[in-house]
């Protein structure tokens, strides 16, 4: 299937049950293109957008400045509705998920990972995925649908709710804050949803919009090659490759992806990927599956693999769930993977797990509930 019919096929509602048009996710110049239909003036839709995006208005009514009636009409036609939190979970080392509830029904997860100097988003693309990676628990969720632009900011806006750091009248947007940085590595293959998630990306890193900067989100694709060659050009945010092989034989085999894109297509895409520096490096994600990808040839085969391209190579432990086939490779192990990777020249931190506790990988909440449901009656 082409892109441009997935995207037909699997797009999201335009408009809630209400019949409102969400305003969120739209662009300033379309904001203010649909608001000038109704008749309000420009200035008066730049003053709704950085109601939306500065102050973290939830409805109308709070936005002071606008007369009254203007507000009155504005709620009847528009809408910049917060998904439903349908659970929220709290680990004991502070990460928080939560399940979101769309205005059609369909849940998404969200997580927040607090760390010492930053606090991270996690952000999902789409309800389910595609794509099929054996080792992945939103893989054996089958795609519902993309989510929108606005579905993708509102992830960011209800973080920032219930962490509470809108900004108040007059205080600058990039004072303290909680969430510093987003990751588009939820669920879903965000490069599958190309438009939607540049569309809010725009958003998130423009100054009078989100103001997060590019250098402060990162993407993780399973290895789209086109459009990883149009994320560097038109948003230039990090990038993360899960790579999790080191031959194609076998990456073929845990990532189907792989046969569409193999890795000599995937790897140039990297080398060429606008503004690489060693202060700016890509980082491949390498889930570490016990006797399947962990071995002392498989470390100096990816260390010969990504050989010239700045990089960092995140080793993840694999976060098991029922029914998988794999295993989580033994800490020694990993130690060991790790050191020949370092002795070849590569920082190779091991990821350590959050939110253990509350099945934070991804696609674990969903499915857990869903399951919930199902035994409930
Ligand atoms: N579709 C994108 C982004 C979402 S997945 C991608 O594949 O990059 C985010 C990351 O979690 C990916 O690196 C993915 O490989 C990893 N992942 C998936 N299932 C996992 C599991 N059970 N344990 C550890 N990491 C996992
Ligand atoms: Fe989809 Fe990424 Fe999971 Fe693969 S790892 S199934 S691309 S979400």
């Amino acid at each position: 299937m082409s892109l441009a019919s997935h995207a037909g096929k699997f797009a999201a509602p335009a408009a809630n049950a209400a019949g409102q048009v969400p305003l969120i996710g739209l662009a300033p110049a379309e904001m203010q293109a649909v608001m000038a239909e109704a008749g309000v003036p420009k200035f008066r839709a730049k003053q709704v957008w950085h109601w939306i995006y500065h102050r973290g208005a939830k409805d109308f009514a709070a936005m002071a400045n606008l007369p009254k009636d203007l507000r009155t009409a504005l709620a009847e036609k528009y809408s910049i509705e917060r998904p439903q939190a349908a659970a929220e979970q709290k680990s004991s080392d502070g990460t928080i998920k939560w399940l979101l509830k769309l205005s059609d029904g369909q849940m998404v997860e969200t997580v927040y990972i607090p760390e010492e100097k930053r606090g991270t988003l996690c952000v999902s693309s789409q309800v389910g995925c595609t794509l099929t990676c054996k080792f992945c628990h939103t893989g054996t969720q089958p795609l519902v649908r993309n989510l929108s632009a606005e579905e993708i900011l509102q992830q960011i806006l209800h973080a920032r709710d219930v962490l509470g750091e809108w900004p108040q009248a007059g205080e600058k947007q990039s004072g303290a804050r909680e969430v510093t940085n987003i990751v588009m590595m939820g669920m879903g293959e965000p490069l599958y949803n190309y438009e939607n998630v540049s569309k809010a990306l725009k958003i998130c890193m423009d100054a009078e919009g989100l103001d997060i900067s590019r250098r402060r989100i990162t993407l993780s694709t399973s290895g789209v090659v086109p459009q990883i060659v149009q994320c560097g050009e038109e948003l230039n945010v990090n990038l993360a490759i899960s790579l999790h092989a080191p031959d194609d034989e076998l990456r073929s085999k845990i990532m189907p992806i792989n046969k569409k894109y193999p890795l000599s297509a995937l790897l140039d895409a990297c080398r060429n990927y606008p503004g690489l520096s060693e202060q700016r490096r890509i980082t491949f994600e390498y889930v570490m599956l016990k006797d399947v990808n962990d071995g002392d040839d498989q470390a100096a085969a990816l260390a010969k693999l990504l050989e010239g391209i700045p990089c960092k190579i995140n080793l993840i432990p694999f976060n098991p769930w029922a029914g998988s086939e794999f295993e989580t490779s033994d800490d020694g192990r990993v130690r060991k993977f790790a050191a020949l990777l370092e002795r070849a020249g590569y920082d190779a931190p091991v990821r350590r797990p959050r939110g253990r506790d509350i099945l934070a990988a991804c696609g674990q909440l969903k499915s857990a509930s869903i399951r919930a449901r199902k035994t409930d009656h």
